[in-house]
């Protein structure tokens, strides 16, 4: 992949927002398959963005495909104030019937990420009347107006969008390999000064976290730093949000990765995997947190879109019958035992490996001049391979689909490490 972009994506470029960060490599995707996409010019990438985290089961799974065409056949939109269409109600009882944690069993959709966090934060004050939130450092919740005050995992995505909306405090995440300050007891000590010093607990609706920091560079959070908060929300009578919007449907290598620490928050944030690529999104609460919150204040056009739905049921199909999450385990290890190996060649250039399942980041040396992750990802990208950077340190994260077989993983690995060669030796 390479050489000069085309005419058609010159004038897309040229006319698009120049607020959209530039894309890691100049072509026009025409399809993709499986851990493939299909460029216009007859190239092929493969693909271990999946899309930012949302094909997990690969580009154009066949079931989901089938479902998402029969509904497309039937009902393509009705609101949820209209009346509920059968891929919402069946979704609903799907969801509460066993794929959500128990006792999480009032849900609200929407179409995006940012949705559902808007949609947490708007239920955790309902409920508590309460109006701040703690939020942690390396945190990425979106980039609505709330949610953009509620991320800190990198300044650029606030520039020039300042004053944020008010009442977010912002707690230490552990990352004990970057700071000793930063181990688990450190993080909560802070945590515990900060509801002393900053906004008491009578003020506080919730702390929202993510289980493994995403764009804030690929750090799973300690499963004792996670039974903390647990601890500390029941403590003080607030509420843990939990956005598992990038960790959640397999990527970590269990449904949900609260499954790792063996909590279950009070709110719970999920979007990109649950319907492999239509635009869907959930919260789900408790009954006694979601009664507290009026009438219409949740809603919006297309919430619980028929098709979007139609989709997520046969994502479940897929991960029940294919079994997904065996497929994790396996390609997990063997993608970690992989880098493990580039990272002990290349000593001066990779500081860590780490990660869970088939979400797995790979942190370059500190002498990496800022931008490394960037210009590695688009040399890439040039190898074949699209492989996305990750903010505040230089950090390579790797998520392919979840469906991605022994070959691939190999392959991604081999074109990364040509990339890695290349760019930095
Ligand atoms: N939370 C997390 C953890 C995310 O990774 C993202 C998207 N990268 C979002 C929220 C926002 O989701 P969306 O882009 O669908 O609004």
């Amino acid at each position: 992949i390479g050489g000069p972009p085309c005419e058609r994506y010159a004038h897309a470029r040229e006319h698009l927002a120049h607020g959209l960060a530039s894309p890691l490599c100049e072509v026009e995707i025409s399809h993709g398959c499986g851990s493939w996409l299909h460029t216009r010019e007859g190239g092929k990438l493969l693909d271990f963005t999946a899309g930012i985290g949302v094909v997990n089961l690969g580009h154009c799974h066949p079931t989901v495909v089938a479902a998402a065409q029969r509904q497309l056949g039937r009902l393509l939109h009705t609101s949820m104030a209209t009346g509920f269409s059968e891929p919402v109600t069946e979704l609903t009882a799907r969801l509460v019937g066993g794929v959500l944690p128990a006792g999480l069993d009032r849900v609200m959709y929407s179409t995006t990420g940012a949705e559902a966090l808007e949609n947490a934060l708007r239920i955790a004050r309902a409920a508590t009347g309460k109006p701040n939130v703690i939020v942690f450092q390396g945190g990425y919740h979106g980039r609505t107006n709330a949610t953009l005050a509620l991320t800190r995992s990198k300044t650029a995505y606030g520039a020039r969008n300042h004053p944020q909306m008010g009442g977010v405090y912002v707690a230490p995440f552990p990352y004990e390999s970057q700071a000793p300050g930063l181990g688990v007891d450190g993080c909560l000590f802070q945590l515990e000064l900060l509801l002393k010093q900053q906004s008491a607990p009578e003020d506080t609706a919730a702390m929202i976290v993510e289980p493994v920091l995403g764009e804030g560079g690929y750090v799973p959070a300690p499963p004792e730093f996670l039974r903390g908060l647990r601890a500390a929300c029941d403590r003080h009578r607030i509420l843990l949000v939990l956005d598992e919007v990038q960790s959640g449907f397999g990527r970590t290598g269990t449904l949900f990765a609260l499954e790792h620490a063996r909590i279950v928050p009070d709110i719970l944030c999920i979007a990109k995997g649950i319907a492999s690529g239509l635009p869907l999104a959930a919260v789900a609460t408790r009954a006694d947190i979601a009664a507290l919150s009026p009438a219409g204040t949740l809603g919006g056009t297309y919430a619980g879109n028929p098709v979007g739905c139609a989709a997520a049921l046969a994502t479940l199909d897929v991960f029940r019958d294919e079994r997904v999450l065996d497929n994790v385990a396996a390609r997990g290890a063997q993608l970690r035992a992989e880098l493990d190996a580039v990272a002990a060649r290349h000593p001066h250039l990779i500081r860590e490996v780490r990660g869970l399942g088939l979400m797995v980041g790979v942190e370059l040396q500190p002498s990496a001049p800022y931008g490394a992750a960037r210009a590695l990802s688009r040399r890439c990208a040039h190898e074949g391979l699209l492989l996305l950077s990750a903010g505040t340190f230089e950090c390579m994260r790797f998520i392919p689909p979840l469906t991605v077989s022994a070959d691939e993983v190999s392959e991604g690995v081999r074109l990364f490490e040509r990339a890695l060669a290349g760019t930095l030796d």
